[in-house]
């Protein structure tokens, strides 16, 4: 009698959980954790592939293609899990992977909300082997109560099964986080599409790998070719790249972003200046035994041309300062400068991108500026002396000495004659030096403006283009 109770009992147990199986679904509503995110969207774009598969048979399909596609490769992601394990073989990766989902998602003990989602339901231990970069075991003390793991629900440890297809390699992996739309269905586009394309043509190996190996050069292609794709869109974005491992004992996490105010700059230039920019990043990497070659503008080691494959994942000196939010426009001034002999066609356009996305300067700043370079340049034209203003404002590194500099072409500019002062009292202080605004790029910018008057005018004098434009001192005193 006791006997055929517990198997009734046993039989309810196993109905039911039959049950939860059968009815548990996954929604996708981002939860703001990027890793999870990242395999929601793969499993939303797969689970659209297959429309007749249940989630299970999806776990068993993903698992197939991890164990016998990718010979279960995802060390980098998974410690000691039923893929990763060593003591398990073939097809037994693929079934304890099966027993361990169906045991999360049936699961009827320890009701809680979930770390990542915040569900109220029946939650499991996330530790290294279902998720990434958590501590558990013997390091508890990450939890916010010592719970033995990251507590986490059904529908987010089914994701986190599924970012691999969402994933580049570069070195380390890689997940894009997006703001936008836009930037998650061009990541989707870029990792899952290509690897079910890649499954079904057969030659899906492992975690798609990228050419970079340099996540900060990675980034702004990405966002380059973001802008590309979408270029009739007007996209505000924020870009995050995470460059992580979880593997073994050198778990690592770096974390690169483009604030929106870059992104608006990035996506201004590349629709309207895009060759200028490539010109002026591409002059800024740091390619070891290769020099620069000023008449061609490019890159050569003993005579031969660097291609991208050379230069691809080289510091970038542009790229670093936009993502550790320095200033990049004393390199635009040094860029003009070398301009000014060429003949192709240069404007500050771009300079005026930056000056009005990212440092903030009004259109009042930006035209005041303008305006006392076009009167300065008139009269370095009238007195024929051009290279004796510029040493005065490209030699003043301190901002006395661009003041000082300022008011004796201001003193130079009544004592010919000019009817127009160069600068009122009113605009020095309310637009020209406005409180906040760091005065070297004041200067900066009105070298650029008078580097590109020179250019348009075609002048003939002699400026040595390679002489160092004094770098202004980052402290913002009293102008
Ligand atoms: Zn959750």
């Amino acid at each position: 009698m006791e006997e055929q109770m517990n198997f009734e009992f046993k039989d309810e147990e196993f109905e039911k959980k039959k049950r939860m199986l059968e009815n548990f679904k996954v929604t996708f509503e981002e939860t703001g954790d990027p890793f999870v995110d990242a395999g929601g969207m793969a499993l939303e774009y797969i689970s659209k592939q297959f429309p007749e598969k249940t989630i299970m048979e999806l776990i068993e399909w993903a698992a197939k293609v991890y164990v016998v596609k990718w010979n279960a490769k995802l060390n980098a992601l998974f410690l000691n899990s039923p893929i990763t394990q060593t003591s398990k073989k073939g097809n037994q990766k693929i079934l304890s992977t099966i027993e361990m989902f169906k045991e999360i998602i049936t699961k009827s003990s320890n009701l809680g909300f979930c770390r990542y989602c915040g569900n109220k339901t029946y939650l499991s231990k996330a530790g290294r082997d279902v998720s990434c970069l958590v501590g558990s075991g013997t390091f508890v003390n990450f939890h916010h109560s010592h719970e033995a793991g990251l507590m986490i629900c059904p529908q987010c440890a089914v994701k986190y099964f599924f970012l691999p297809f969402g994933l580049l390699s570069m070195g380390n992996l890689t997940i894009l986080q997006s703001t936008t739309n836009y930037g998650t269905e061009f990541w989707k586009m870029k990792t899952v599409k290509t690897n079910l394309d890649k499954i079904s043509r057969g030659t899906s190996e492992g975690i798609l790998k990228s050419d970079f190996k340099n996540p900060k050069n990675a980034l702004f292609k990405l966002a380059s070719e973001l802008i590309n794709i979408f270029a009739n869109k007007e996209i505000s974005e924020n870009l995050t790249l995470y460059h992580f491992t979880n593997f073994a004992a050198s778990v690592d996490c770096n974390i690169y972003s483009i604030p929106n105010p870059v992104f608006n700059f990035l996506s201004r230039v590349l629709k309207i200046k895009a060759r200028q920019w490539f010109d002026f990043t591409y002059r800024y990497y740091h390619i070891s035994k290769s020099k620069w070659n000023e008449k061609t503008n490019q890159w050569e080691i003993k005579d031969k041309i660097v291609t991208e494959d050379d230069y691809r994942n080289c510091r970038n000196e542009i790229f670093n300062k936009l993502l550790e939010g320095r200033s990049i426009l004393s390199n635009m001034t040094s860029y003009y400068k070398k301009q000014i002999k060429k003949t192709k066609g240069i404007d500050s356009s771009m300079a005026v991108y930056y000056a009005k996305e990212v440092i903030k300067m009004t259109s009042e700043q930006i035209n005041l500026i303008k305006s006392i370079g076009n009167k300065i340049f008139d009269l370095m034209k009238e007195e024929d002396a051009f290279k004796k203003y510029l040493v005065k404002l490209e030699g003043a590194s301190k901002a006395y000495q661009l003041r000082s500099a300022l008011i004796n072409i201001i003193k130079k500019n009544y004592s010919v004659g000019n009817e127009e002062t160069i600068v009122t009292l009113d605009e020095w202080v309310t637009y020209l030096f406005p409180d906040g605004q760091y005065w070297g790029e004041v200067r900066d910018l009105l070298l650029i403006f008078l580097y590109e008057k020179m250019h348009e005018n075609d002048m003939k004098i002699e400026v040595d283009v390679n002489e160092q434009i004094d770098e202004t001192e980052e402290n913002n005193e009293e102008i």
